[in-house]
């Protein structure tokens, strides 16, 4: 698949360039002729490029194209990544920080809204943009990029917090920092001795999987404990190279979750998130959060009722692996943090009696006296 691609669209290419996650990142479709290339835009998509007011920038690697089916207006994939007019139409309760993380950022670069755990907003770079972004507001604008200087004053607030105990670095995606950076503030993150874990949030392995080197595998693993968190939306990301760079990183010992943003159009059924979830565990990726699109403004055509979500949750429990169920978020407006809102298998109370409704819809009682 990727190989016709790649003849048709980069003959002067190699199989050894299309390899290289430079050559990928230098090659990321970032234009409507770039674009209109490759794919017939619809006039939605059309439209969206002639708008100036959202700049949030569009790129997606040629490995991902290489999974679209070029000739599907409703790809999921490209209804992820090319933009469509609708993300101009302002939704109501639509913000463009809709989870408060300006005011509860301490210094640049920190949100810290838990008591225990802060994001580090590494980069705003990313190798694709995903079009319901909910950093759209920072991420792929320019003002998180910066010399290691600008990370001191993150690094200091951190060291001078000691309950502080685990520190999410994200952004932008942190592995498209040089693997010299990137070892540089992990190493860093380390130093701090009540920083008992790190977590890197990327979607790399599925957009850009031939960043998975060996060289910058072996670098991750000298700072463990350190969880890679992956983007996953779609089991069309599932490439037989997005395999191998997961296949690399649980063989290296690096421990991976999985989050998901549920997507009308995309992935708004129990099928096609059962089959992603499945497979992600035979990658060794443990499916963690699904999370309700956050309202982030231009959103309105991505989001599903919760309703979706708590029926999927309730149609995958009992009929598949445990854990490769995630719980179902919601991400609540204002910096109150993630809620799960999964259903609800406590049917109600018969006097001491609890009663439970299992996976087949039967109802249960459990002794249990208040
Ligand atoms: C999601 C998030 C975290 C991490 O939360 P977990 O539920 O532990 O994965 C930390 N800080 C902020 C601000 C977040 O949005």
């Amino acid at each position: 698949m990727s190989a016709t691609f790649r003849r048709q669209y980069f003959p002067a290419a190699t199989a050894r360039d299309w390899a290289n996650w430079q050559w990928q990142l230098l090659h990321a479709f970032r234009t409507r002729e770039q674009l209109a290339g490759v794919l017939k835009l619809t006039t939605d998509e059309e439209a969206a490029f002639t708008r100036s007011d959202r700049p949030f920038p569009v790129s997606i690697t040629p490995h991902y194209l290489s999974r679209m089916r070029l000739d599907d207006p409703q790809d999921p994939l490209r209804l992820t990544m090319v933009p469509r007019v609708q993300e101009h139409q302002v939704g109501p309760g639509e913000l463009w920080d809709p989870l408060g993380e300006e005011p509860h950022s301490p210094v640049p670069r920190i949100v810290h809204t838990y008591p225990d755990k802060v994001l580090f907003l590494a980069t705003d770079f990313c190798a694709t943009y995903c079009r319901y972004c909910t950093r759209a507001r920072v991420v792929g604008s320019g003002k998180l990029t910066a010399p290691n200087s600008i990370w001191e004053e993150a690094l200091c607030y951190i060291a001078q917090h000691a309950e502080i105990r685990d520190v999410l670095v994200t952004g932008g995606d942190p592995l498209t920092l040089a693997d010299a950076r990137l070892d540089w503030l992990l190493a860093r993150l380390r130093a701090i001795p009540h920083v008992q874990i790190l977590r890197i949030g990327t979607k790399l392995p599925a957009v850009l999987p031939q960043r998975i080197t060996p060289s910058l595998v072996h670098m991750l693993r000298r700072h463990a404990p350190l969880w890679l968190s992956i983007h996953f939306t779609h089991p069309n990301e599932l490439s037989p190279e997005v395999a191998r760079g997961c296949i690399r990183l649980a063989d290296a010992g690096i421990p991976m979750v999985s989050q998901t943003v549920l997507l009308k159009g995309v992935n708004d059924s129990t099928a096609v998130l059962k089959d992603l979830f499945e497979k992600l565990l035979t990658l060794r990726v443990t499916p963690y959060y699904l999370h309700q699109c956050d309202p982030i403004v231009g959103s309105s055509h991505f989001r599903t009722p919760v309703a979706t979500g708590q029926q999927i949750i309730r149609d995958l429990h009992g009929r598949t692996t445990g854990f490769a169920i995630p719980s179902l978020m919601i991400d609540a407006p204002g910096g109150g943090g993630k809620v799960p809102v999964g259903p609800n298998y406590i049917a109600g109370r018969d006097g001491a009696d609890l009663l439970l409704k299992n996976y087949a819809d039967k109802t249960y009682r459990y002794h249990d006296p208040v």
